[in-house]
Parts: C-alpha cells; sequence; structure tokens
C-alpha cells in the first residue's frame, strides 16, 4: 500500500491542507441540510424527461449545441415572465449548476492577482471558488443582525477595490434578502473604485417575499444575477444554473467556458423542466407557506430566528452549536451547522419533514430548560 497522501504531491501551495466543500450526506430519516426541495418531480415531468432525453440519445454521437440557443432562449421567457424585466437569450448564459456559473465569472473577471469580496457569513463556496481560480478573497462585514451594513461595506470596497463583488440575496446561510437601494449603493461604490463585476446570487430568490433584483442589470453592464434550477425547479440534481446580465458579460464568459460544457441530456432535462414551471412554483408556493410555519413555531419556543426569505432558517441561539447539531441529528434529523457561531440552518422540507423537526428542538428545548 501506498503513503502518498495529497501533501506529497506537488499540489498548488493554496491548497494544502485544506478540505473539499461538502455537507455531510448521512442516510437518516429527515434530511433538511442541504437547502433541497423535498417534493420529488411530478411523474408527468418525468415521462417529458424521459421523452426529451430518449431524443436526445439519438444523437448523442454528435456534440451537443454549444450555445444551449434553445435552453436560454426559453430560461429568458423564464426570467422574462417571472422577473418583471424583459430578458433575450443574448442576455442569458447557463452552466452546470450555478456554482459553474460563478466559477466563469471568476475565471474571467478574477485569476491570479485580483480580488473578490463577500459579505460574510455568506455561501462559503464563493471563497472557495475564488481560492480555486486563484482569486484573492476579502471578507467583508455584516451587522450582528446579519444584514449589511451598507456605509462599512462600502468602506470596504473603497479599501480593497476588488474586482468582483458577491452580493446574495436571499442571502445562504441566514436567509435574508437585500434590498435594492443597498445593490445600487455597492455597485456605485464598486465602479468608483475600480470599476468591478457585481454579482447578485439569487440562488433562492422564488422564495422571497421581495422580487428578483433582475431589473436593475438594465444600463449596468457590470452588473450579473445568477440563478440556479436546483432550489424553486427542484432540480439539484440535474445541475443547471443560469445567469443574466449584459450581451457582453455573456460573449466574455465564453472565453472560459470548456466547449460543449452543457451535455445534450442536460439541455433535454432542463427543458423539460421549463415546460412544467407552473407545477414547480406551485410547491415553491407551498415551501414558503412550510418556512413562514416554522418561522412561527421556532419563535414560540423560543428560538431567535433570523428573517427568512428562502427556502431555509437559521435559528439559535445555542451556548454551542455543533452539541445542538448532534442532539437534534440523534433524534434522526439532519440540519445544517454552517460554523455561524451560536446557530444553525433548517431546510423546510415536506409537512411531515417539518413536524418531526419542531418535534426534536422543542425536545431540545425542554432539556436546555
Ligand atoms: N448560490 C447559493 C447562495 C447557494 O446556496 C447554492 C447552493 N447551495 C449555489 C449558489 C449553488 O447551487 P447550484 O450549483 O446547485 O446551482
Amino acid at each position: 500500500m501506498s503513503t502518498i497522501g495529497i501533501d506529497d504531491l506537488p499540489i498548488r501551495d493554496e491548497l494544502r491542507g485544506k478540505t473539499p466543500y461538502g455537507a455531510p450526506q448521512l442516510d437518516v430519516p429527515v434530511q433538511l441540510n442541504t437547502n433541497e426541495n423535498p417534493y420529488e418531480l411530478p411523474e408527468p415531468l418525468v415521462r417529458r424527461i424521459a421523452e426529451r432525453v430518449a431524443d436526445a440519445a439519438r444523437t448523442l454521437n454528435r456534440y451537443p449545441d454549444r450555445d444551449a440557443v434553445e435552453l436560454r432562449t426559453e430560461l429568458a421567457k423564464y426570467l422574462t415572465r417571472t422577473g418583471k424585466h424583459p430578458v433575450a437569450l443574448e442576455n442569458v448564459w447557463a452552466a452546470n449548476g450555478s456554482n459553474e456559473v460563478l466559477q466563469q465569472l471568476l475565471q474571467t473577471f478574477g485569476g491570479p492577482g485580483r480580488t473578490a469580496i463577500g459579505f460574510e457569513p455568506s455561501y462559503s463556496m464563493h471563497a472557495l471558488i475564488a481560492r480555486g481560480t486563484g482569486t484573492g478573497w476579502i471578507s467583508g462585514p455584516r451587522r450582528e443582525d446579519f444584514t449589511i451594513d451598507v456605509e462599512a461595506a462600502e468602506r470596504a470596497i473603497a479599501e480593497h477595490a476588488p474586482d468582483v463583488v458577491f452580493i446574495t440575496s436571499p442571502n445562504n446561510p441566514t436567509g435574508t434578502a437585500v434590498e435594492a437601494e443597498t445593490v445600487l449603493a455597492l455597485y456605485e461604490a464598486a465602479q468608483a473604485a475600480k470599476p468591478s463585476l457585481v454579482v447578485v446570487d439569487e440562488a433562492y430568490v422564488e422564495f422571497s417575499h421581495r422580487d428578483s433584483l433582475l431589473p436593475l442589470i438594465e444600463g449596468r453592464p457590470h452588473l450579473v444575477v445568477s440563478r440556479t434550477m436546483s432550489k424553486a425547479f427542484g432540480a439539484a440534481g440535474l445541475r443547471l444554473g443560469y445567469l443574466a446580465a449584459h450581451p457582453a458579460v455573456v460573449d466574455a464568459v465564453q472565453l472560459v467556458r470548456l466547449p460543449y460544457h452543457l451535455s445534450a441530456v442536460t439541455q433535454a432535462t432542463a427543458l423539460a423542466a421549463l415546460e412544467h414551471t407552473d407545477t414547480l412554483l406551485g410547491y415553491v408556493e407551498q415551501l414558503k407557506a412550510e418556512r413562514d410555519r416554522l418561522v412561527t413555531e421556532l419563535r414560540a419556543l423560543g428560538y431567535e430566528v433570523t428573517e427568512s426569505d428562502a427556502n431555509f432558517i437559521q435559528f439559535g441561539k445555542f451556548e454551542d452549536s455543533h452539541t445542538a447539531w448532534q442532539k437534534i441529528l440523534d433524534q434522526g434529523v439532519l440540519v445544517r451547522d454552517n460554523g455561524v457561531p451560536g446557530r444553525l440552518r433548517v431546510t423546510a422540507g415536506t409537512p411531515a419533514e417539518n413536524d418531526a423537526f419542531l418535534e426534536a428542538v422543542r425536545a431540545l428545548k425542554k432539556e436546555q430548560q
């Protein structure tokens, strides 16, 4: 047996001693830890996917449409219909999950000698994708209540003049959406400092009480809105993310995308899912109602809950969040410890899953009293 490990390999220095990203995938009855949609795809959609994929299979000897024109056209129609802003094919780009979209943006606008900033705690992959693309990472501030302090954020942007600014709305793991005025103020600060690319990560926006920030791309060529089919469309396994921006941004990311990055199977499956948008958005409404029920019940139990516009909720406070996480897990419910001191995050599941979660935290509360 060889005893050679990662650190014996000539890997890049900044990767030395690091561990791969990933939430535990434990086999427990109630899994509320990765912000997935708990509803399986409806049968008519499953059948439609099979049909579309069968059609695609007949020509798998050929490379897929490199520019994914049909899919981007349908995504543009979806954004136009739901985002209160007309979006065309030229404004939309798609990739394997919004993580790949973000990676392509950092490969294009970040990279060695450049920096990106995010306001933390936020989606930890922003920093990790920055590292993977050789982009320096700057951890920007947030208030105690987890909202963005606009003045402090403007100061950080002016001081560091980053090349890329990440704003996550609704924010993960805290759940709260960002106001349009905040995005506009940070966009202005970023343009004055550099100018830099501002990426609004709207992975969870369909669950928000507020409208999408999509209309802000009008007249702002350095503003990008990033979206995904992993959450609202209940298709995390599909791996389909997309962005909307000025057509020049869409042209720019094509400088770094791998040719034929979106397989014909992925494109066919995503197109089938988009045909069933209305049914899938119906599940979103159910999840929003369940999210609001969880917020109310957690508060009634005496937990501190951060305002949520997403399909998950940050709650606490715990003296030791890891012990609390373990005790909830001992009752068969897996939630997420994101490393935010004293807090845990739970994804809204089906009514039965949410009841099991509430039962577990009720028991935990009793034990702590
Ligand atoms: N952005 C945010 C804020 C997320 O929480 C996630 C998934 N957890 C993603 C992007 C990436 O999602 P995907 O690659 O599945 O589109």
